[in-house]
């Protein structure tokens, strides 16, 4: 008997029908005696629904009242699956993030766990039932509905499966694991059967949603290992764990894009010691994570300076950005542009050279003009224009022969 956690993203709970179907592979690992408990998000589209609803009301919506919007939606699903269930004799009862102890901080919209207690779910499972908690929600010290940021019901399954110690955590989404690129982006994109922890948290944060970024980093930190699989079909999926020895031998392991990034250009700032710092650190004050960021050399005392943020953030770093200017009396902001991220990633990058040739010769060969640059350890990260994202995703992709043989 095994103690199994599952998590079913949007997709697969998206209508009546695919509910029935989740149902019934729930109700498989139940007939065979495994304790189960499944952590669901809210029906596809659900969540961009309701922030759209509330940004019609008010552009600049309270992120406390945006959290008690947005619980609703893996509310929902959870009693809908738990309702199915029934239907098919299966035990089972729902349980919110609160009721399942999934205790945060008060960052709303973007909450970190602190503590997961699991509430009575032992006792339930113990009882015989499937216990169905909502994903992406908890509960903050204080008593106040908090999220975990988008895609948070991945970090929900994860810190689950590990304050119940369980055997498996399984991810099940609507593609068949992680792939070597977005399949929708790039058409011969492999399936991968594992990767390291560190490679899944930089494609992540690179703009694979696949996996939240936030939720493999816990996994990493407490040694969860998981499997991302489909919720449509038997087949076995990816397995996310520690790095073994043999995984240093591929160079790249995949490719990310990421299309929700916004550049900001400050140009003729003040060139003295501590205008950078006064920047960054009132953004990060207000909860702005910047990516990508260059200065050039200053010239004639004044000097530049280019950063990217994400979408979401832009409201807030473009506040910043005014109050830092008139603090530093100086400065001017050029017009923000959209632009895209692609990164190539791979462990084996830090033991081969070459990599980074190789990736510019093919966005050159592609025609992709590259407007900023950022290397870590194991990745390369290119900032581009929007419109040629797929292809120089797929120019990378091919480079690097990561496509099926
Ligand atoms: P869920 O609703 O199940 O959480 P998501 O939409 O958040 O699912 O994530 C699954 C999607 O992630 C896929 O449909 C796919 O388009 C996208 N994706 C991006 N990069 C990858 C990748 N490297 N491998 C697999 N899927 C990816
Ligand atoms: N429903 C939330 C979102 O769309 C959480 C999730 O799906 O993981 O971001
Ligand atoms: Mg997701």
């Amino acid at each position: 008997m095994a103690l199994i956690v599952q998590k079913y993203g949007g997709t697969s709970v998206g209508n009546p029908d695919r509910i029935r179907h989740v149902a019934k592979r729930i109700k498989a690992h139940h007939d065979r005696g495994d304790q189960v408990v499944v952590v669901v998000s809210a029906r596809s589209g659900v969540t961009n629904e309701l922030i759209d609803r509330a940004k019609s009301l008010n552009p600049n919506p309270d992120e406390r009242e945006m959290d008690t919007l947005l619980a609703i939606g893996e509310q929902e699903t959870i009693a809908l699956t738990t309702i199915a269930l029934h239907a098919i004799a299966v035990p089972a009862v729902s349980r919110t993030g609160a009721q399942a102890g999934i205790i945060t901080d008060d960052a709303h919209t973007r909450a970190r766990i602190l503590d997961v207690t699991g509430g009575d779910i032992k006792t339930q499972l113990g009882a015989g039932k499937v216990v169905i908690v909502a994903g992406f929600q908890g509960l903050s010290k204080d008593g106040q509905v908090t999220t975990l940021g988008r895609g948070g019901s991945d970090l929900s399954a994860i810190a689950l499966a590990w304050a119940l110690k369980a055997d498996i955590c399984q991810i099940y989404t609507d593609v068949d694991g992680v792939y070597t690129a977005d399949p929708r982006i790039v058409p011969d994109a492999r399936k991968l059967d594992m990767l390291s922890y560190d490679e899944m948290l930089e494609l992540a944060s690179s703009g694979s949603k696949v996996m939240q970024a936030r939720s493999v980093e816990f996994a990493q930190k407490y040694g969860v290992v998981f499997e991302v699989r489909s919720s449509f079909n038997d087949e076995p999926g990816t397995i996310v764990k520690t790095e073994a020895p043999n995984m240093e031998q591929i160079l790249v392991r995949g490719v990310a894009v990421d299309k929700n990034q916004v550049k900001f250009t400050l140009n003729d700032l003040p060139d003295r010691p501590g205008v950078a710092a006064e920047l960054f650190q009132a953004l990060g004050v207000q909860g702005v994570v910047v990516d990508m960021i260059i200065q050039n050399i200053g010239r004639g005392g004044l000097a530049n300076l280019t950063f990217t943020v994400a979408k979401e953030d832009v409201p807030r770093s473009e506040k910043v950005v005014q109050q830092v200017i008139t603090s530093l009396g100086g400065g001017k902001q050029m017009p923000t542009t959209d632009i895209a991220k692609v990164s190539a990633v791979g462990i084996g990058m830090r033991t081969h050279s070459g990599v980074a040739a190789k990736f510019f010769e093919a966005l050159a060969k592609a025609g992709v003009n590259i407007m900023m640059i950022t290397t870590s350890e194991i990745k390369i990260s290119v900032a581009i224009d929007p419109a040629q994202a797929n292809i120089a995703a797929q120019a990378v992709h091919a480079a690097f022969d990561l496509g099926k043989t």
